[in-house]
């Protein structure tokens, strides 16, 4: 068995329904989803400590000079960012971790923590992409158009990921995630030492 949890980083435009795939995946497995820290205000319904850590700017830039950020970006003109300390904690005592960060974040996160597993969420298309953002209800005709003029540029970074998933129907992309997530847990260089112990180092009793 490996000990060690799995890094699992899913990112993708806004609106592409990573949010919701990540209560459902919480829902059906013992994962433990990082909550971030942001300077964004809080949308209805969200609660402080459960969807985000909201902090003023000044206590985000103090934390980043604290160095206590596994990775930070500035997204949609506030910061984002993951806690180190709580996420290596709990990689380290064999949990597996989901980061739901944006595509700056995750490319940080792989060049520091390369055993991570980096999945892209993808719409289904742009159109349905754009219905998606304006059925959400949570942006003004204003940051929609951004969040789309991003959303192109996005995309091109799919090809820096380990996978790609489309986001068609919810339980699809779920079990999709779920089949990545056992298929990596078998990879022979994640459980080498496990192999070494119990069978190439092991010793037949006479
Ligand atoms: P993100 O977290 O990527 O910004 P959300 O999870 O908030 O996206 O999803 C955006 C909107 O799309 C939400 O209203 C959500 O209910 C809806 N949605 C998510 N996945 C699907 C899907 N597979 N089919 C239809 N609607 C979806
Ligand atoms: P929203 O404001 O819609 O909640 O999130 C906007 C974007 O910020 C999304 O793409 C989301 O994945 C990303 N995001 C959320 N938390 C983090 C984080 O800790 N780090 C980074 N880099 N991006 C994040």
């Amino acid at each position: 068995m490996n000990e060690k949890g799995l890094l699992i980083v899913i990112s993708g435009p806004s609106g592409t329904g990573k949010g919701t795939i990540c209560k459902e995946l919480l829902k059906r497995n013992d994962f433990w989803l990082s909550v971030s820290a942001t300077t964004r205000l809080p949308r209805d319904g969200e609660e402080n400590g459960k969807h985000y850590h909201f902090l003023t700017k000044e206590e985000f830039k103090d934390k980043i000079e604290k160095k206590d950020f596994l990775e930070y970006a500035e997204v949609y003109s506030n910061y984002y960012g993951t806690p180190k300390s709580y996420v290596l904690e709990k990689l380290e005592k064999g949990k597996d971790v989901i980061l739901e960060i944006d595509i700056q974040g995750a490319l940080n996160v792989k060049k520091t923590y390369k055993e991570g597993v980096f999945i892209f969420i993808l719409p289904p298309s742009m159109e349905e992409l754009k219905n998606r953002i304006v059925n959400r209800g949570s942006e003004t005709p204003e940051s929609l158009k951004t969040r789309l003029q991003s959303a192109h540029k996005e995309i091109s970074f799919v090809k820096e990921y380990n996978y790609a998933v489309i986001n068609d129907t919810v339980e699809e992309s779920v079990k999709k995630i779920e089949s990545i997530i056992l298929s990596e847990k078998c990879r022979v260089k994640r459980i080498n030492d496990e192999i070494d112990k119990n069978f190439i180092n092991f010793k037949c009793k006479e």
